[in-house]
Formats: C-alpha cells, structure tokens, sequence
C-alpha cells in the first residue's frame, strides 16, 4: 500500500504510531542524505552543538541572543506550518482550528519520535484558548547542560520555544503569545511551553 505522507500527516492522529511506521512514511534515504516528506532535508546534530551556538552568540550579543534565536525558529516553524496549511486548503478546503492543532501535534510527534527532539505531551485549554506542551527530556536543554557542566538559570530551549510557536501560527494563520515557564537546564523536571491564541 502507498501512503501519501502528506495526506497521513493531516489525516492520521499520529502520536500514538510507533517510530517505524513514522520512519518508513516520512524519511527517504537517498545518497547518504535524509529527506522528510520526500524532498526536505534533514540531518541529526550533537545535542550540545545548539548550546555551543548560543554561547557563542551571547558573548557578542549578550541577552538579545535568544530573541535572535527564538524569532528565528518561529519563523522557520511558521514556514512550515504556513505551507501545510496552504496545501491542506487546495485538497481538503477550510482548516479548523481543531484540525490544525492536531497537524501540528503530528509535526511534533515525527520530530519527537524520528528525531529524539524529546518526548512531547499537549493540552489545550480551549475556553481560554491556551496551549500547554509538555517535552521531557529536551534535547536543547540535555545539550545546555551537557556543555556547560550545570544548570541554567533561565530557561534555555529557545529554538524549541520558537519553532512551536510559529508552527501553530502558521496553522492556525493567527498570532500567538509564548513563553518558557520551566525548564530542565534550570533543574525542572520536564520543560513547559505556553502558548495563549491572540486572534479569533
Ligand atoms: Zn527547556
């Protein structure tokens, strides 16, 4: 049988499929190369290579290193989320709400799953219109310290924060607010995103 990856991805409620069935739909391997939905390439880091950055980044930047980071993972996040929900409206017409939280829980369950990002949980508080994600074991913040030998004082998962965050946006074509309430680099037990639905 031939799975459209596109169609399972906005059709399937994905977080509950095992790590091969998500393999063998959304990763081609073609020369040595990895390819996500047939034709986006990815590839796996170090998980202290994003902290090395940031580091890096905050000796000559300073504080303005996350907004520079964070703003941009959300508008990588939005790309993608923008451009499903562009082809989603072609084939299948209007995206609710609904559905785009579940495409984007899907997104995240692939880069959970296939790619070790962390294990991700989600709740959505609809009559205050917030979102809640849940990551264990952030790759971002098992990097951040990794390198640095401890904890952060801050919350660190900025690219993870971001990408999120615009992935939603993208979705739902509307403006969120966001933040890091905790975080494992700061010696929480899990990290916490929330996110509060501006628009109608
Ligand atoms: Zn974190």
């Amino acid at each position: 049988m031939i799975v459209d990856p596109f169609d399972y991805l906005v059709t399937e409620d994905l977080t509950k499929k095992d790590r091969g069935e998500l393999e063998s739909i959304f990763l081609k391997r073609e020369d040595g190369r990895i390819l996500f939905l047939g034709r986006i390439p990815v590839a796996s880091l170090y998980a202290t290579f994003l902290a090395g950055i940031y580091f890096e980044l905050m000796k000559i930047v300073g504080k303005a290193a996350k907004g520079l980071i964070l703003t941009a993972s959300r508008n990588g996040g939005y790309r993608a989320g923008r451009g499903i929900r562009r082809r989603y409206q072609k084939k299948f017409g209007e995206l609710t709400k609904d559905k785009a939280i579940q495409i984007a829980k899907n997104m995240i369950t692939v880069w959970d799953k296939c790619f070790g990002w962390g294990k991700f949980e989600f709740e959505f508080d609809d009559r205050n219109d917030k979102i809640t994600v849940k990551v264990r074991e952030s790759f971002e913040a098992n990097g951040y310290v990794k390198l640095r030998k401890g904890n952060s004082e801050d919350p660190v998962c900025w690219m993870l924060l971001g990408y999120i965050w615009g992935l939603f946006e993208g979705l739902m074509d509307c403006k969120l607010n966001g933040e890091e309430k905790m975080c494992l680099a700061r010696g929480d037990e899990f990290c916490v995103f929330e996110y509060s639905i501006v628009c109608e």
